[in-house]
């Protein structure tokens, strides 16, 4: 990196040790370059005078021109304020003064023509500006107050330090004055600079922080964007390509063993023509000679499992061993079970390993694993323990991946010297934009396509003090032998607050539905793993009518005779949990519905995700509507990521540029795949800095 932009902050004229310290603690800005990156949120167009009759709440900062009135004082004592007005020729704007009153007393002078700049607030009906900025209105000023003026985040602390948004722009600018075009040498190749017309990176981060005008502050941030996008997605690209080079894959050759079987005798229904497509793609990957690393997504109940049972059976017609990971006790064992009946016969030996497998049997099942004699191992993280050795595994099946760290799914990576081949399955749908940036080293995998004869859930909402109906329709399925569930929210921060609504509902659904005619289950987070699975035994069982349950049955749970799913507080679920949730019903042959139920008290945010379930049933359309409502921060799986670190782009809102630099990385490295060419060099050296920290990504599937 270049000198200037390593140089600390406090080197820089009106900062002193002081500030500088201020500005580590609360913004985390230690040199030049944090200060270049401490971009402003928003700007305020100062070449623009308001007319006072035009101002209205949507505005931020506005300026106004007009004639001052005298000032007055009003209130008393600690209410006391100064207030004055300004006129021009739509109307009169209250200007007021709670602080400094003194000072603006000596400086202003009525009568004469002012501009005044700050927020409109409302007030008792009427707009008012509480301590503006005020300069003459001479030509001087005028000229001056052109172009656009940056806002910067600040904090309290700082503000108290004449660091403000005002301040901070001060310094910013400082800083960017004394930089010269070299000291921020432009990293793109040059092809992609003139192909849109870019800035060059010297102008971009000069302009975002001192745009002249508008288009000039477009352009500045369509090239930050790009760049932002593009440096993830060679990134992202180059550990592909790496890795294919790298590692040798398995060679899954054969068919003509039990996968063969199993599709002429075992399969009791057709698969669907997106199963037969995702298996051709893992059938391509598995003989490439190439380690294998997909990601397959799938809505709940597309299908995913046999996809899974069937890649893992082309590793033992090859002689290899294969692992199926899940993310809690009962989806294992429910993976244990579908699989056991989807393979009937077959000559294979499935065994599972959790934490509750323990002491002889646990040995046992370690002995058989090491020594080869187990075919399929189906677990949760448990499999991952040091412990656990394979005699030779060629397959890794991970279920619901977003529940699982990077670093777990390394782990089970590195127990052979070989790298196994790798699907990792999720029924979280993803934008695609997302995945192209979370998961974009991967190839990706689509069953967008439901097995045929299912009928979609019928979605409601419904209001709390509809609650006798909701009740009332509960009984007339169970009477038609249906079983219901009915979840409440669980939400860390107050586990003993929902344990109590859980609690509280609980009591109030065996007083409306009591014994003998009616049994219900209960299982929450805070039970022993036997109680829970106890529970969920009966209701699987058809023992009881109704699971009253926290989010503990999110994900996977099957039970295709439960028709109704009841999400109480439904306000407070996320959109990607609610769908999850819906999940678990419309598994049999009948109608199956969600009620979802909630206060008539809803935020905007929240009716949207109640409209968004009741509009439709795909899982991509919401996720993207999730990923618009709630930005991708804050989506599953980018926590742990650690590759959202955007500064600027926004992967919902900037899919094109996303798109553009995609696609111009793929094309980048297609022509010169280990960045050797002269052009790519600046763009080599920045990759080579900005990565130096982090760990060996090519490891990570
Ligand atoms: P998920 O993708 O949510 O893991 P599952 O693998 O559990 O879905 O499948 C849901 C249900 O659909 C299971 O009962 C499964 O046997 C059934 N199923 C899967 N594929 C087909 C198909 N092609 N035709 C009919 N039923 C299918
Ligand atoms: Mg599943």
């Amino acid at each position: 990196m270049s000198r200037f932009l390593e140089k600390p902050v406090e080197y820089l004229k009106g900062v002193g040790p002081q500030r500088a310290d201020l500005l580590k603690k609360e913004l985390q800005i230690f040199t030049y370059k944090d200060l270049l990156f401490h971009f402003p949120f928003r700007y305020v167009d100062r070449s623009r005078i308001y007319q006072i009759g035009e101002v209205n709440s949507d505005q931020f900062f506005i300026q106004i021109k007009g004639k001052l009135s005298p000032l007055l004082e009003a209130g008393h004592k600690r209410a006391s304020r100064l207030i004055a007005h300004l006129k021009d020729d739509t109307g009169s704007m209250e200007l007021v003064w709670f602080k400094g009153v003194k000072w603006v007393q000596k400086t202003l002078v009525p009568g004469v023509e002012y501009i005044a700049f700050g927020k409109p607030v409302l007030f008792n009906g009427k707009y008012n500006i509480p301590h503006p900025e005020m300069e003459p209105a001479t030509e001087v000023t005028l000229e001056k107050l052109k172009g656009m003026q940056p806002m910067y985040n600040s904090t309290e602390k700082l503000k108290s330090h004449f660091l403000d948004s005002k301040g901070l722009g001060k310094i910013i600018r400082a800083a960017i004055l004394e930089m010269q075009p070299q000291d921020l040498p432009e990293i793109l190749p040059s092809d992609i600079v003139s192909k849109y017309r870019f800035p060059s990176r010297f102008q971009a981060f000069r302009d975002i922080h001192m745009p002249y005008n508008e288009r000039q502050l477009e352009l500045a941030k369509q090239r930050i964007k790009y760049e932002e996008l593009f440096l993830i997605q060679i990134r992202m690209l180059a550990m592909k390509h790496g890795r294919r080079k790298q590692f040798q894959g398995f060679m899954f050759e054969k068919i003509d063993g039990l996968f063969d079987t199993f599709y002429k005798t075992c399969l009791k229904f057709d698969l669907t023509n997106a199963q037969k497509r995702v298996l051709k793609e893992i059938r391509r990957d598995v003989v490439s000679g190439s380690q294998m690393n997909r990601l397959l997504q799938g809505d709940v109940g597309s299908g995913k499992t046999i996809v899974a049972l069937m890649t893992m059976l082309m590793a033992h017609d090859n002689g290899y061993q294969a692992a199926l990971m899940a993310p809690t006790e009962i989806l294992a064992q429910q993976h244990l079970q579908t699989l056991t009946e989807y393979i009937g016969q077959l000559p294979l030996r499935v065994e599972l390993l959790t934490s509750n497998v323990k002491g002889k049997q646990r040995k046992a099942v370690l002995e058989d694993l090491a020594a080869g004699h187990i075919d399929i191992i189906i677990g949760t993280h448990a499999l991952i323990e040091e412990t656990v050795q394979f005699r030779n595994l060629g397959c890794v099946v991970i279920d619901e991946q977003h529940r699982f760290g990077v670093a777990q799914r390394a782990r089970l990576w590195e127990k052979n010297a070989h790298p196994p081949h790798i699907l990792v399955m999720t029924a979280t749908p993803i934008p695609r934009t997302l995945a192209m940036t979370l998961y974009g080293d991967l190839d990706v995998s689509v069953i967008d396509e439901l097995p045929p004869g299912r009928k979609p859930i019928v979605t409601q909402h419904r209001y709390d003090s509809n609650r006798l109906k909701v009740f009332q329709f509960m009984k007339d399925e169970i009477a038609k032998g249906r079983q219901v569930y009915v979840v409440y929210p669980l939400i860390k921060e107050s586990e003993k607050l929902d344990l109590k609504d859980l609690e509280d509902g609980y009591e109030s659904i065996t007083r409306a539905f009591p014994l003998p005619d009616y049994r219900v289950s209960i299982v929450h987070g805070k039970m022993k793993a036997e109680d829970k699975e106890a529970e969920m035994q009966r209701f699987v069982k058809g023992q009881t009518h109704i699971m009253v349950a926290t989010t503990v049955i999110e994900v996977g749970v099957n039970v295709p005779n439960a028709s109704i799913m009841v999400i109480e507080n439904a306000e407070r679920f996320g959109l990607a949990q609610l769908h999850q949730l819906r999940g678990r019903v419309g598994r049999g042959a009948e109608q199956s519905y969600c009620i979802l139920m909630s206060s008539n008290k809803l935020t905007n945010d929240a009716r949207a995700r109640i409209d968004t379930m009741v509009r439709t049933n795909d899982g991509f359309e919401i996720a993207e509507t999730d990923l618009q409502l709630r930005g991708p921060g804050d989506m599953e799986g980018t926590q742990q990521s650690g590759v959202l670190n955007l500064l600027l782009a926004d992967i919902g809102k900037d899919a094109n540029i996303l798109q553009a630099a995609r696609k111009d990385a793929e094309e980048v490295l297609q022509a010169d795949p280990g960045l050797n060419l002269a052009q790519n060099q600046p763009l080599l050296k920045h990759l080579a800095r900005i990565y130096k920290d982090q760990p060996d990504w090519s490891k990570i599937s």
